[in-house]
């Protein structure tokens, strides 16, 4: 298929066009919550970009496979395999087991995810489930003489790779500085860079999760997880890889050091990552204390869509202010919005030439670098714009796939469900069957209008590996 997305790849510093593996399809993999804590809306910022990617990917035309990771093992208080394991810091904190408490912010987690429409990733795997996994990538790096044992721990050991520092952006010297941000060195390292795949014997002994290794009973760190993890799901070759800046050192670093040296070839070619959302005292984070949530916005009267429209609104490339004020006005505009699309009466005919014409400019401007602030500015274009009603409710509906701000809300709630179960099966069939041969047309504008007609009634159609898949929305 032609490909028309273009974002920006920080392993080559420039927007590229996106061209996948295997034609018409996009592998994703996206780090996942480390599951100590509530994710401040600094953390759902990055979710919701990535959603946007994901969902634009689909809009285009992709199937869409898309992994995450839950973290609840191995993430120590520094990135730099020093200070405690965040969910042990949790547990303690609560009284509770790391268990409990991972199963208590996961969920908490995914809440979040639906009230900002957040699309649930295909495939969800949670570290701890995946011990094998790890256990035989460490083997094989060991084999492979990638990594060592030292102090009971086994180490990547990164002076066997001619170019670690593979993300050029950031020169050597800035990306140590995030090694040392704790003060003790860890001496059974060989070299500053090295890091932890495997820990037995460390300091780390309160450790409530441990497994049976070859090494002795000990538990992975974190890096390891999203190498393994994609792998299980996505294979050797994966085409996006997300996460917010943060991310780039060490833990995408040290991923690529370690995939790459398993695999030995080439492992992702696009990383996308997200910059952050700060308060006025600089980045937003969790182990800071007070914290914003979805549930401290929502208590105060605040709907989560007005926080996506706000970050809709600027530049997933750009650092991001969070004030009250902005979102407030944010919350006006999103409120005026809805009303105004509410009002929109969808009798009559959809003028197929003008839902092309808003649809290809919704499109381009995805299609430059993820360009939402300009994808609201055609949906405020369109709505102002000379046509009929019915069209610009048919664009709205359409453009919602992507911006997913619950825009044609009310009019969805007017429509009523089919009531036979075998009628209504035949029914949408019949209607995934037409939608399919006007994608193959190219028809697109038909074949949104055949998805928006099922919408309405209350039927949401998925584009899957396996085919098009159908549920019952509401
Ligand atoms: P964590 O739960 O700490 O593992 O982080 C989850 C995701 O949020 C990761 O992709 C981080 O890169 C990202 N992240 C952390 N802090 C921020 C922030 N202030 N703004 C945006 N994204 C962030
Ligand atoms: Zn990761």
């Amino acid at each position: 298929m032609e490909n028309k997305l273009s974002f920006y790849n920080t392993l080559t510093s420039r927007v590229e066009k996106f061209i996948p593996n295997e034609d018409g399809r996009a592998a994703m993999y996206t780090c996942g919550p480390t599951v100590y804590h509530y994710a401040h809306i600094g953390n759902l910022r990055t979710y919701i970009m990535e959603d946007l990617l994901e969902k634009t990917l689909r809009y285009v035309g992709y199937d869409v496979k898309r992994v995450m990771n839950v973290t609840d093992v191995g993430h120590l208080s520094s990135d730099a395999d020093t200070g405690e394991d965040k969910m042990l810091k949790g547990a303690k904190r609560e009284q509770k087991t790391v268990m409990e408490i991972a199963k208590f912010y996961t969920d908490a987690f995914f809440d979040d995810c639906k009230k900002l429409n957040i699309k649930m990733p295909d495939v969800v795997e949670p570290a701890t489930n995946c011990i094998p996994e790890f256990i035989h990538m460490i083997e094989a790096l060991l084999e492979k003489g990638y990594a060592y044992e030292s102090g009971g721990n086994i180490y990547f050991d990164t002076s066997r790779l001619a170019d670690y520092y593979v993300f050029s952006s950031q020169s050597e010297k800035e990306l140590l500085v995030g090694v040392r941000d704790d003060v003790s060195e860890d001496a059974n390292k060989k070299n500053k860079s090295d890091f932890v795949l495997w820990f037995t014997k460390s300091k780390f002994d309160a450790q409530e999760l441990k497994w049976e290794s070859p090494w002795g009973v000990g538990y992975p760190g974190w890096h390891i997880e999203c190498s393994c993890i994609s792998m299980k799901h996505l294979g050797e070759y994966m085409d996006i890889h997300c996460g917010g800046v943060d991310n780039i050192f060490p833990h995408h670093t040290n991923e690529i050091a370690q995939s790459e040296a398993y695999l030995g070839h080439k492992w992702c070619n696009y990383w996308f990552h997200v910059h952050h959302l700060n308060d006025r005292s600089g980045k937003m984070s969790k182990s800071k204390g007070d914290f914003l949530t979805v549930s401290l916005l929502e208590s105060k009267n605040y709907n989560p869509l007005a926080y996506r429209l706000f970050c809709l609104q600027s530049h997933y490339r750009k650092p991001l202010e969070f004030s009250y004020d902005v979102l407030d006005n944010m919350s006006a505009a999103y409120e005026k919005l809805v009303k105004k699309i509410g009002m929109l009466d969808g009798t009559g005919e959809v003028d197929s030439g003008k839902f092309a014409e808003y649809r290809s400019k919704f499109e381009e401007a995805l299609c430059d670098d993820l360009n939402s602030a300009m994808a609201v500015t055609v949906l405020y274009d369109m709505l102002k714009a000379d046509m009929s009603d019915a069209t610009k409710l048919a664009l709205a509906k359409s453009f919602d796939e992507v911006l997913s701000l619950d825009l044609t809300g009310a009019h969805a709630a007017k429509e009523t469900e089919p009531a036979i179960d075998a009628e209504l099966e035949a029914y949408v069939l019949e209607k995934i069957a037409e939608r399919k041969a006007a994608k193959k047309e190219k028809d697109f504008a038909k074949a949104d209008a055949i998805r928006n007609e099922l919408l309405e009634k209350g039927i949401a159609l998925e584009d899957t590996r396996e085919g098009v898949k159908w549920k019952r929305v509401k």
